[in-house]
């Protein structure tokens, strides 16, 4: 078993990654910036090192300093959670080249799941569903794209090989605008990205997200977790997510599931991981892989059973997966909300002091934050703040459980989304469920334009 983890990030998942790692007998250590020395997660650990200043560029991705931790700790392995450098193969390289275990997939696969070409060239030779599209990268030539463009049918999508988080992508509707938008998408793409490749796949209109939790030990062991639905989505950001998936049978599941444990067990996959895909019309259409655990990765746990971050530290520790695919069963629905520090119509962030914090409590409710009365929520990283998770033994217990708990959370001295959460809970179209991605930014754009006297 690990002795010793650094825990390489800051804010819930820090949190989260401290108690699985307690549960273990585990002992941690917190690395932070100079404005993160109050965190909840810094005053827990065993021990605490400060990693310099509040930009990001200086504490949270600086591998040398993460890895100077992980040194004079004397620690063992290395937890990166999600974002900041839980995706990046050098760091995942320069942390075993250091001597220690990256509690992720190999650098390798890493590597080859961030360049969504290479990703989707490896995913269709494994036998997962893709969308149809140009089949690895757009040529300079543009009567070349034109012509790919038509063998897919309008409207496409222009993509960033390198691309995340949403950014780098053009839909076109005509042939007139594809020299153009490949153009202007490899600019972005070179600028944002440091990669100007740009691949092409047909538009999906009104598709749903919804994607494949699974666990491999990188030892010839994968299993799936079943589905989340996460197709409330602003600004292509997830804001609520629910398991299972409304309306997807057990005979989708199993089917889907059987694809990407296959497709684990072929790239040589290691630890916990997603298969993200886009559904329309019955099918699913593979978009990306994220190589890490997920802001959502409760409503899994919940329906499931399983401690997913327990199973990466275990994996990490080079133990075999002790669950079998005949071992997990759904059970029951539950849903997530972000809560994030902005405002709930504007969606600017809003810092600042947290006067007063109460959690909401109850059967089959699970609140996931490093938040606490007198708490000071720094302006300088992402505004997510805390998850709301609830589960019950079907969708319409989720959705009243969670209405209940979001009346009850009191955060006060800034603003949050809550109010926004609440709207999104009552709505007919979310009660009913399988909306589309489009979905949620409509609602919004309608009860703005009521709000200013437009509707
Ligand atoms: P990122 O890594 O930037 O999140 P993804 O490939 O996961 O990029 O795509 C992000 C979002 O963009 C999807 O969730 C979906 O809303 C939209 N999208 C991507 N590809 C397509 C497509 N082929 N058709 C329709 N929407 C798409």
């Amino acid at each position: 078993m690990l002795d010793k983890v650094v825990i390489a990030n800051r804010g819930e998942i820090a949190l989260r990654v401290l108690r699985a790692c307690h549960t273990l007998g585990i002992r941690t250590v917190a690395v932070h910036s100079t404005v993160d020395r109050n965190l909840k997660h810094v005053a827990m650990a065993d021990e605490a090192v400060c990693i310099g200043p509040a930009p990001a560029a200086e504490s949270y991705l600086n591998i040398p300093r993460i890895i100077a931790a992980a040194e004079v700790t004397d620690a063992q392995a290395i937890h990166p959670g999600y974002g900041f450098l839980s995706e990046r193969a050098d760091f995942a390289e320069q942390v075993e080249k250091s001597g220690f275990i990256f509690i992720g997939p190999t650098a390798e696969v890493i590597r080859l799941m961030g360049d969504k070409v290479e990703a989707i060239k490896a995913m269709k030779a494994a036998g997962v569903p893709c969308v149809p599209g140009s089949d690895g990268p757009l040529p300079d030539d543009p009567a070349e794209c034109v012509k790919i463009a038509r063998r897919i049918g309008y409207p496409v999508i222009i993509k960033a090989a390198g691309g995340g988080g949403g950014r780098g992508m053009r839909v076109v509707h005509t042939e007139a605008h594809v020299a153009n938008a490949v153009v202007m998408t490899r600019q972005e793409a070179k600028a944002a990205f440091g990669n100007d490749q740009v691949y092409m796949e047909k538009f999906l209109e009104h598709p749903r997200h919804v994607e494949i939790q699974v666990l491999a030990d990188g030892q010839g062991n994968a299993i799936h977790l079943g589905e989340r639905d996460c197709s409330m989505q602003r600004r292509h950001q997830k804001v609520v997510e629910e398991a299972p998936a409304p309306g997807i049978t057990p005979e989708q599941r199993a089917a889907i599931g059987k694809v990407c444990v296959e497709a684990c067990l072929r790239i040589g996959y290691r630890g916990a991981g997603t298969f993200e895909f886009l559904y329309e019309d019955g099918r699913f259409y593979f978009i990306e892989m994220n190589t890490r655990i997920q802001v959502e990765h409760p409503v899994t746990e919940f329906i499931t059973g399983v401690d997913l971050v327990r199973e990466q530290l275990l994996i990490a520790a080079g133990e075999k997966l002790s669950i079998r695919q005949s071992d997990i069963e759904i059970d029951g629905h539950a849903i997530e909300c972000r809560i994030n520090a902005e405002d709930p119509d504007t969606f600017m962030p809003c810092p600042g002091l947290v006067k007063l914090f109460h959690a909401p409590g109850g059967p089959g409710v699970r609140v996931d934050t490093h938040l606490y009365s007198g708490y000071r929520i720094p302006p300088n990283y992402d505004s997510m703040i805390g998850k709301l998770i609830v589960h019950g033994r079907d969708r319409a217990t989720a959705i009243a459980r969670m209405q209940l708990a979001l009346a009850e959370m009191v955060v006060e001295g800034i603003k949050s989304n809550l109010p926004l959460q609440q709207r999104i809970l009552a709505d007919s179209g979310f009660q009913q469920g399988g909306m589309n991605i489009h979905y949620l930014e409509k609602r919004i754009a309608e009860q703005r334009e009521k709000a200013i006297g437009l509707g």
